[in-house]
Order: C-alpha cells, then structure tokens, then sequence
C-alpha cells in the first residue's frame, strides 16, 4: 500500500527525489488550488515534508492520518509542538548535521562586524581605493573581547570552541548553569551583556526567546558593544536594536537572521557598522544536502520501524 506524503513548499532535490522513489509526494505548491488538493488528499497523507510553517492546529486539521512531521532545519519555532503532541503527530528535525557550518558562519560574521570587511571590500569594488586612499582604520578590533553566547548549546559550543582560538574570554547565559562547561555562566541575559562586549545570539525563537534582546540588554553591553546574531531574527527586539545603533548606546551589529525575513528594515541597512546575510547559516550545499538527507532519513525510519531519528525534544 503506498504512503502518502505532503509536500507544502518546495525541497532540496536529495528530498524530493528520494522521497518520489518510496512513497506518493503531493506537491501542494504546484496546485492551482491548494484548498481543493487538501480537500482531495488530507485523509490520505500520513506523513508532511516542510520547511517553513505554520504547521498548526490548523493545518492538522486537514490531515487527520498525519502521523510525522519531518522538518528541514533544527529550529522549528515555526512548527507547534503542542498542536502536534495533542494530535499524536511526531515531529523532527535536523540537528548536529549543520553545526559546524553555522559555527563557521558566526565567527565569519563575527569578524565581517567587528572588522567592517563588508564595507571595506565595497570600498576597493566602488574604486575608493585608488581614488582616495586607504580604507579607513576600524574603531573595533576582536583583539581582548569578551564573548557572551545567548544559546550555549551544540551552536553554541562549536562558536565558543572556535572563538577561544581566537583569544576571546567566552560566558553564557542559557535557562540553566550546564555542570560540565566551565565558562561563566550568568543567570540573565542582562548579566551575561554586562559582563561582555560582544554578543552571540544562538538561541533558538519562539514564545518563550520573543524579544529577549531588548533595550534593557543593549543598554548593559554598552558602548563598545557588539550583537551578532545567527539564532533567530525574533529573538532580538528589531527596533530597540535600530534605535541603539542609531544613538550610539551600542557599536555595531551582525545579522543573519530578522523578524520578517526578508524583509529588513531600511534604517538597519543604512548604518554604517551593520554587517547583513541573508539567512545562510547553513547554507553551502554539502550542509544542505546532508540535512536534507535527515529529512527523508526521518521519514523512512518512521514507516519502517515507527521510530523517528532525530525527533525534537518535547517529543519526550
Ligand atoms: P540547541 O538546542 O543545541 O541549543 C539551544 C541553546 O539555547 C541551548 O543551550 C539552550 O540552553 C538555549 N535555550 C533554549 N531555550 C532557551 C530560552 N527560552 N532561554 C534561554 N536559553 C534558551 O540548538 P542548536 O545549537 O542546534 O541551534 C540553536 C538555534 O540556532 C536553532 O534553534 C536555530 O534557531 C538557530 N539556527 C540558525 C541557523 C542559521 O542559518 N542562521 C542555522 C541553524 C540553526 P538551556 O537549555 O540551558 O536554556
């Protein structure tokens, strides 16, 4: 009997093509009318292959076989894991296969901010160089910073271990004090912006992270201050943050991630010790693959052997 899989946006084509080989995939994208397909073949599917949301309440209400919800990426705030659990659907995702290229990417971005390299290389690409002179010298070196990482979990780790390379002092905040990591730990984020002058936000969005950089945080880290942000865009209050940049109360920002990507504001955009990318954490195409591999791997596993890979923590 042949399974029936949803397909709401397109995948990774490791995804779709190993997916099209094992099961029956309905590509809601391509629909004239995606109500009149669900309409069609909720009752059918049992298992749904995403990459963005909402999969709610809602949208489980089409599907009353769903049984799986394998997600692309390991953050999946937009997935409610709550509806899921309420309607038995399992959820999982894709973590450790893309750590140590968003690790790559915050330290990348890290330096970018710190060093203005984005700029400077506009600076040589516009012509400035042999017609004005050298770029001007940075304000910011990483030379004796102090990184505080908001999220001290595998990201985490795999920034801290390469920033102590660099010669960084590294302390945490996270909802609790981890007994084996020896970086100082502090019990807010507050504290933890305080104690340092760059901040690392890795932590993941949702409800509970909503705006936990906010112009009280900003404030704390101060003058010299530094936020890099590779987590989620909703984990920092965007307007606090442009308003700290524009009246000095912080230095500088590196951003991959935003509130309503893609949109970015253009008051962000025209500061001068702002760094952006769009959302490439993850993004070079061996890391793609492997965690589009997850994907299929956690689907196939489920209608195997009825156990996911890599199910999200609330699935107990
Ligand atoms: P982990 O679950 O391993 O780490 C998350 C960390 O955040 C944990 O240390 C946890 O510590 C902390 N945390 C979680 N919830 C809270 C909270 N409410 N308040 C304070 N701290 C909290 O996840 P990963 O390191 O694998 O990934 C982290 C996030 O990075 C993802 O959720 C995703 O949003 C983002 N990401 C971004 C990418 C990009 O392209 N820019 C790519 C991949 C991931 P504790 O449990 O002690 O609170």
């Amino acid at each position: 009997m042949t399974i029936d899989i949803l397909m709401p946006y397109p995948m990774l084509p490791i995804v779709q093509e190993q997916l099209d080989a094992k099961y029956t995939v309905h590509r809601l994208y391509q629909a004239d009318d995606p109500d009149k397909m669900l309409t069609e073949v909720g009752d059918r599917i049992r298992g749904v292959a995403v990459a963005f949301g909402p999969v709610d309440a809602n949208m489980l209400g089409h599907l009353p076989n769903a049984e799986i919800v394998s997600s692309f990426g390991v953050g999946y705030d937009h997935i409610n894991t709550d509806d899921c659990l309420a309607a038995k659907v399992m959820v999982t995702h894709t973590p450790d296969v893309l750590t140590e290229e968003v690790a790559d990417t915050a330290l990348g971005l890290m330096l970018m901010t710190v060093r203005e390299f984005g700029q400077a290389e506009q600076w040589l690409r516009q012509g400035n160089w042999q017609a004005k002179g050298p770029y001007s010298l940075t304000q910011a070196t990483l030379q004796g910073r102090k990184l505080g990482i908001f999220g001290l979990g595998r990201i985490g780790k795999a920034i801290a271990k390469r920033a102590e390379a660099f010669g960084m002092d590294i302390h945490y905040h996270g909802r609790s004090q981890q007994a084996d990591v020896a970086y100082p730990y502090h019990a807010s984020l507050a504290e933890l912006a305080a104690a340092c002058d760059t901040l690392m936000v890795v932590a993941p969005g949702g409800a509970a992270t909503h705006h936990a950089v906010n112009a009280e945080v900003l404030k704390a880290l101060g003058p010299e201050g530094i936020v890099i942000n590779v987590g989620r865009g909703t984990v920092i209050d965007e307007a606090a943050l442009i308003a700290a940049l524009e009246n000095g109360t912080i230095y500088g920002a590196g951003l991959d991630v935003f509130e309503n990507e893609p949109k970015v504001p253009e008051k962000l955009l025209a500061l001068p010790r702002v760094t952006v990318l769009p959302h490439v954490g993850s993004a070079s195409q061996a890391t793609r693959n492997a965690m589009g591999q997850l994907v299929v791997d956690n689907i196939v596993s489920w209608f195997e052997t009825g156990k996911p890979v890599t199910p999200v923590p609330e699935m107990g």
